[in-house]
């Protein structure tokens, strides 16, 4: 097969991968499935996607499309060559804003198209919970819609038309048809004679005929029609999303609907196994009423919570009712992103149901949601009803979206499974079908949790079950059997949204009937009788429970880490709580850190899931008799398993382009945190592979600067000199545009001695009282003395006493380069030296986040298990020096009056490991103490340079173009009086190289302001 892979290679304008890296990378979505592919293409124009049809029909292959990968039901996973849009059809090719309609390619983003829709005054209506990163052609491959369905519809509602390419390579649009074009579409050339029409029509058109002409044999016949009515859900079921959506044309052949024949509403939820999608044709919405409420009622139960929602619909007519039970409302508290969403919540509820209303007025949605919390008062529903109006509104949104990330936060190998998350069934049947699905789940002993669309009928229901054992597998059928039957009791739908894929195809005969499944396999035969487009979902299936991510009864190694995993239960658990959501695809338009060199590559494989994946499938193929290699090391891998070293390579290859920036600590709802991983993984590479010499002169700067620091002007007139500097860089591997820092005359450290030796010689009354210890990282003790000495005056001025106590560097470089057992050294070191001096009273504090924030974040991990309280109190009191200003602030000590009273604008980026860790709230506070300084964040992610990322030659060129995403433009337009804010060292030499704008740490923006 290599050798054809190479040959089509060729001819294709886009990429295309066979490796084991991009298989791997692809084995997964959303759901609980694992097939590893063929091979991987990115195409680029429509001409590939007929090379590629071509291509899988000669060989017989099948093509998987695939845009964000977000499915929950397996159906972008399978054994077929994968064709990902998602990184080159993403433009959107026309918006008519009179006719409100756009055209854009499959690879669209839902949310990044309403924000170029924003100033239209439209929008497109159907949203997922994962609409800032699902594309328009998931979206129509699934029928997807989300929680307006009630009022915005679905994604096939707004579908008026799709262009791409059948399973024979002709190229097609579907669209609506007069009447007599459908007559003329329908005459099949292939079952008729020679004619003048049919010599008309060009031999690319003719299998097009066919396809009408067959389905309108099919649909017109009246026994076929019956059976589609009695076994597609009830009429009622908005949410149907089972099968191909051949009830959407009953009402054209029964001549009751003033729509003419339109097969793109075929295509709607067909999974990618009718045609290959290239342009789609959408309808748009007047942007909705501006003023928004979401009452959100408290219940003390399920049923109690689905009664209010039969009383909403029925009388109150709102945008959406939503429902969130306690067991997902509970996962929030305490979580780094999600708590402070909890605001809304009073007590202890079963259950909330999240009402929303929109109106044009303020006063008019007010009395919306009053009257609602009178009825539900009088009819004795519910026990609070906070309403929460305008931009909070998110918030609340937020809790209920993130849901389904959320749950994957249970410890053990019990985990919620989407298995029957997806029936829908008329709301006035809901509180029956409901109680009836509880009993059947405590039956099986099982827990469950419950959210999602109530208003529309279906609620995600999640059972716990444990796909590792025999057992757990063959539940994971049982309960979906099970459930099935009482759906089809209720005339419901065994999918509203999430569509069939692989986890609910096989139930289709038993849901809709043998003669309705005949149907549907007809349809697929028409289509593409040689399964060229993604074989084995909707029909055929292979059972639900086969391909699944873990094998039943699977022994694992047990594999020894420097780093403690405790707090994750071990390293294998913390991959695995990636469920494949997707949110690590966000764009910089969404905001939010994570993941940045997704954000610059839109390549999958430089995606946090992808990251998470790799290492999860190589820790789970490494032989479970696995332990350590010779010398006490712990190490994953082994000289003599030549599997596990190739295995090995293909995690390295995914983990490169991560930048350990930790914003998927606290932004990926699972927070699955890659840059621990990816230092551990490292360390154990390098114990079988030896540290490559850039990794070492990175992981060693600070013993390297030491070193240089006795003739700084030999450093500096290296690295100082542009052409020396290129040479040298390129001998480091260091690319030569980029400019290093460059080295203080006296390290901050030795400047600070020689002061207090001098200050004990000359004793100065001072009016200081209150002591502060200053961390003095290896940054700026070599590099950013000047802050150093400020952040000193600084404090003296504003009447603290400041010590640098003995310590060592903080290990930063060290983690950044997997050299994790020297960091964890220094850990050691610094907690024992510092334990007895760090207190509240006298905290530390640190002006280089990424430095100081060990202490909040590895350094628990890294000390052994008697001192890891002592850490975790040290911990407590090591703060940014942002977060210790605040504290100030707030108790009176540092004031207004101590700045002087000058206009400013400060632009303000904040440092990753600050935002994943602490926030940039405290820095915002803090710079705006002078009476007249305006702080502005700039809606930036990461800089892209994370310390030595940026330098090295391979990694440049992504990291300017993650500083080109927001930051840089953002500082470019700004006038020479704004001052640019930056409390990390290598984003202010980002913002430096990218823009050649000088930024200030906040400290430094005090310094200049006391008076
Ligand atoms: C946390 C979470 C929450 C979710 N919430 C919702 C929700 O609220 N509502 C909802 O409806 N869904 C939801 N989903 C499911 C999923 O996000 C949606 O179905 C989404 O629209 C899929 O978009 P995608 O870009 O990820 O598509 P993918 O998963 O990549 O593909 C979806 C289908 O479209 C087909 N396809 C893609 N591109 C093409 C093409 N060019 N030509 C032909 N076929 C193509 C694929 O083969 C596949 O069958 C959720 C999923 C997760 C993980
Ligand atoms: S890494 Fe996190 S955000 Fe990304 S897919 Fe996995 S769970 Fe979702
Ligand atoms: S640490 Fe940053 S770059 Fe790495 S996976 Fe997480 S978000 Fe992406």
């Amino acid at each position: 097969m290599e050798d054809r892979f190479q040959l089509l290679a060729k001819k294709l304008s886009g990429e295309l991968y066979w490796d084991n890296a991009m298989r791997t990378v692809y084995a997964t979505d959303a759901s609980a499935y694992q097939e590893t592919p063929l091979a991987v293409a990115h195409p680029k124009t429509n001409q590939d996607i007929q090379t590629l049809i071509r291509f899988a029909d000669e060989n017989q292959i099948t093509l998987i499309p695939r845009a964000a990968g977000t499915s929950l039901a397996g159906q972008v996973v399978g054994k077929g060559l994968v064709v990902d849009i998602s990184k080159h059809m993403t433009r959107i090719l026309e918006i008519n804003e009179k006719e409100r309609w756009v055209r854009v390619q499959p690879g669209v983003i839902r949310d990044d198209l309403n924000k170029v829709l924003l100033p239209y005054g439209l929008f497109f209506g159907p949203e997922t919970s994962t609409a800032s990163r699902a594309m328009i052609g998931g979206m129509v491959g699934n029928n997807s819609c989300g929680l307006h369905s009630i009022v915005w519809g679905t994604t096939r509602d707004h579908l008026l038309a799709v262009k791409g390419y059948l399973s024979d390579g002709s190229e097609v649009e579907f669209r609506e048809l007069t009447d007599k074009e459908f007559e003329q579409k329908k005459f099949n050339p292939l079952d008729f004679g020679v004619s003048n029409f049919i010599e008309q029509i060009p031999a690319n058109r003719k299998f097009e005929h066919r396809i009408y002409n067959r389905l309108d044999q099919l649909l017109s016949n009246t026994e076929n029609q019956t059976a589609i009515t009695d076994n597609f859900p009830k009429p009622t079921i908005r949410r149907r999303n089972s099968g191909y959506a051949l009830d959407a044309f009953l009402p054209y052949y029964k001549g009751s609907s003033p729509n003419k024949f339109n097969l793109s509403k075929l295509i709607a939820g067909s999974e990618g196994t009718l045609m290959f999608l290239t342009e789609i044709k959408l309808n748009l919405l007047p942007l909705p009423p501006k003023e928004t409420a979401i009452v959100c009622i408290h219940a003390n139960s399920i049923d109690e919570a689905l009664r209010v929602n039969q009383l909403v619909m029925q009388y109150h007519a709102p945008m959406a009712s939503e429902l969130v039970d306690k067991y997902i409302l509970d996962f929030t508290n305490g979580h780094p992103e999600y708590h402070k969403n909890r605001f809304f919540i009073e007590g202890d509820p079963q259950a909330i149901l999240m009402v929303e209303f929109m109106e044009e007025t303020q006063e008019a949605v007010v009395q919306r949601a009053e009257k609602l919390v009178a009825d539900l008062k009088q009819a004795g529903l519910g026990y609070a009803y906070p309403v929460i109006y305008g931009e909070p509104t998110k918030q609340v949104w937020d809790v209920r979206k993130a849901g389904l990330g959320l749950i994957r936060n249970l410890p053990g190998d019990i985990q919620p499974v989407n298995l029957i998350e997806d029936c829908a069934v008329d709301v006035t049947d809901l509180p029956a079908y409901i109680r009836e699905l509880e009993q059947l789940l405590q039956q099986y002993n099982l827990t469950y949790s419950m959210y999602a669309h109530a208003g529309a009928g279906e609620l995600h229901v999640e059972p716990m079950i444990n796909l590792k054992t025999t057992e757990g597998n063959a539940l994971f059928r049982e309960i979906l059997a099970e459930t099935a039957a009482l759906v089809k009791k209720y005339g419901g739908a065994l999918s509203g949204e999430h569509g069939d894929g692989r986890l609910r195809g096989e139930f289709i005969p038993f849901m809709m009937g043998d003669k309705v499944y005949q149907l549907f396999k007809e349809v697929k035969r028409i289509f593409d009788p040689n399964g060229v487009f993604n074989a084995g979902k909707i029909v055929d299936t292979p059972p639900m429970n086969a391909f699944l991510r873990y094998k039943p009864d699977q022994a694992y190694a047990n594999v020894d880490t420097v780093f403690s995993f405790s707090r994750q239960e071990n390293v294998l658990r913390l991959t695995e709580k990636c469920s494949g959501s997707g949110d690590c695809r966000k764009t910089h338009l969404t905001g939010g850190t994570m993941c940045p060199s997704y954000m610059a590559t839109r390549d999958e494989k430089d995606t946090t899931r992808a990251r998470a994946n790799s290492l999860r499938d190589f820790l789970t193929k490494l032989p479970s008799s696995y332990e350590r290699s010779e010398g006490g090391k712990a190490a994953f891998m082994d000289k003599a398993g030549q599997g596990v070293a190739r295995r090995a390579r293909v995690v390295k290859e995914v983990m490169d382009l991560c930048l350990s920036c930790k914003g998927c600590k606290s932004e990926c709802p699972s927070n699955v945190d890659i840059a621990k991983l990816k230092a551990e993984f490292l360390q154990h590479y390098h114990d079988v592979n030896g540290i490559p010499l850039r990794s070492w002169l990175v992981g060693n700067f600070a013993k390297q600067m030491q070193v240089a620091s006795m003739t700084p002007w030999v450093y500096n007139t290296i690295f100082g000199t542009t052409a020396i500097r290129k040479i040298a860089n390129r001998f480091a591997g260091f690319h030569p545009d980029r400019t290093m820092p460059l080295l203080a005359k006296t390290p901050l450290r030795k400047w600070y001695d020689a002061r207090v030796l001098e200050q004990a010689s000359h004793p100065v009354k001072t009016n200081t009282s209150k002591i502060v210890y200053l961390f003095c990282d290896e940054f700026t003790n070599f590099n950013d003395v000047e802050i150093g000495k400020k952040t000193i005056f600084l404090l003296e001025k504003l009447g603290y006493t400041v010590i640098i106590p003995e310590h060592h560097e903080s290990g930063r470089s060290y983690l950044s380069k997997g050299m994790v057992r020297d960091a964890q050294t220094l850990a050691v070191k610094n907690v024992e030296l510092l334990k007895d001096l760090i207190t509240e009273e006298t905290p530390l504090i640190g002006i280089e986040p990424s430095a100081i924030l060990s202490f909040r974040d590895e350094y628990i991990d890294l000390v052994p298990e008697s001192l890891q309280p002592i850490a975790i109190k040290l911990a407590q009191n090591a703060l940014l020096i942002e977060e210790f200003f605040v504290r100030e602030i707030n108790a009176g000590n540092i004031r207004k009056e101590q700045f002087n009273q000058e206009k400013r604008l400060i632009k303000l980026h904040g440092h990753c490991h600050q935002k994943a860790l602490a926030s940039v709230v405290p820095t915002k506070k803090m710079l705006s103490l002078p009476a007249n300084y305006e702080v502005q964040l700039i809606p930036s992610g990461c800089c892209g340079m994370a310390g030595s990322f940026g330098y090295e030659r391979e990694h440049y060129e992504v990291s300017m173009k993650i500083g080109e995403l927001v930051l840089f433009p953002t500082i470019r337009q700004q006038p020479e009086e704004v001052i640019i804010a930056a409390p990390g060292t290598s984003c202010r030499h980002q913002i430096h190289d990218g823009t050649h704008r000088k930024a200030l740490h906040p400290v430094e923006v005090l310094f200049e302001a006391l008076v």
